[in-house]
């Protein structure tokens, strides 16, 4: 069966040389190596790197992003966007959320996380709520922890979402 990581299984094609991936190593759909599927780590040993060598050798900081970088990232930027999102959205901010949501989903770029991603919020519960700021702060932490179930990570509590990506902590 084809490699992959934490996604839903969608499988790749198989490289056209058979040299032995990492365990969980993710390809990109076109059978080739992809950086923003996969850690940094698994990425250099799927090069031929030894586990001990990949974890020694430093990171440079204009590197392509990893897969956790990227999804670092990206949350960041969706949470800030629903930070500064109107407390009462216009049908024309609604709608423009609305298709910001549906062609981010189709343009992330880590293959399995944006099917999956599509598939969780083609639910009809799961549908992104854009009425107001509140609405969709909670939605996309609920979006979040979904990812954070599927990578076996704790839940965020959603009700401290303010705090954490608007307002800041009372301290
Ligand atoms: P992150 O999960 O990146 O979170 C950053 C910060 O957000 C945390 O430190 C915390 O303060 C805060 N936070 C955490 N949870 C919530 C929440 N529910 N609501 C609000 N704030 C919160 N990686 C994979 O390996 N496989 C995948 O299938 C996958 N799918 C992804 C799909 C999407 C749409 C995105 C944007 C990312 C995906 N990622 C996936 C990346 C993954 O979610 C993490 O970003 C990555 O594992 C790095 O995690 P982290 O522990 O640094 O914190």
């Amino acid at each position: 069966p084809p490699q992959v990581g934490s996604g839903t299984v969608h499988p790749p094609k198989k490289p056209t040389d058979s040299k032995q991936l990492p365990k969980g190593y993710v390809l990109d759909k076109d059978g080739k190596p992809c950086r923003t599927c996969n850690s940094l780590l698994d990425f250099r040993k799927a090069k031929g790197m030894s586990a001990a060598a990949a974890a020694a050798k430093p990171v440079a900081r204009d590197c392509p992003p990893d897969v956790n970088e990227l999804g670092r990232s990206t949350w960041t930027f969706l949470h800030s966007v629903a930070a500064q999102y109107p407390e009462q959205a216009t049908p024309a901010q609604q709608d423009d959320m609305k298709s910001f949501m549906r062609i981010f989903g189709k343009l992330y770029p880590c293959w399995y996380c944006a099917a999956d991603f599509q598939e969780w919020s083609a639910k009809p519960e799961n549908t992104p709520k854009v009425a107001g700021q509140e609405d969709f702060g909670r939605w996309l932490c609920d979006a979040h922890n979904e990812v954070n179930r599927k990578l076996g990570k704790p839940e965020f509590d959603c009700n401290l979402w303010k705090e954490r990506w608007r307002d800041g902590w009372n301290d």
